[in-house]
């Protein structure tokens, strides 16, 4: 496979292209040349517009980047996970001690730990912190 250009790599050549036709605008100024200098300002200005584009493609890419890896690790657990009622346990964890949250797994293959609380009677009460920040209610077992 084609190695990738790094984004440094990018943003330098853009950076360059950006500093040539600076230069080249400069000594036009020192012309009587205006047609040719506001083309060369014309050229300016495209460039740095596709500097704010690349930019934006470069923090969508850092996004997708951030993603990927998430859902690597994801996918790593994948096999290692058990389903017992809403709740979801590492194969390794026999007595069953560290419940994850189904509901986030399905969400985005996110492993998060929930909370328990232990009540004087009943059930013990699981409670996702990211589930309640997107507005659901709190689980019992
Ligand atoms: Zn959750």
């Amino acid at each position: 496979m084609e190695q990738s250009i790094s984004i440094a790599q990018l943003v330098t050549a853009s950076n360059n292209a950006l500093s040539v036709i600076k230069n080249v605008g400069n000594k036009l100024k020192k012309t009587k040349r205006s047609d040719a200098l506001s083309d060369v300002l014309d050229i300016q200005s495209a460039i740095m517009e596709m500097q704010e584009k690349q930019q934006r493609l470069i923090n969508e890419n850092m996004d997708l980047r951030g993603r990927v890896k998430e859902l690597e690790e994801g996918l790593k657990f994948s096999g290692e996970l058990v389903r017992d009622g809403n709740y979801l346990y590492l194969k390794s964890d026999k007595n069953r001690t560290e419940p994850y949250c189904l509901a986030c797994w399905g969400h985005d293959r996110r492993l998060i730990g929930v909370i328990v609380m232990k009540q004087a009677v009943g059930p013990d009460i699981f409670q996702c912190n990211i589930c309640t920040k997107r507005g659901d209610a709190v689980r019992s077992v």
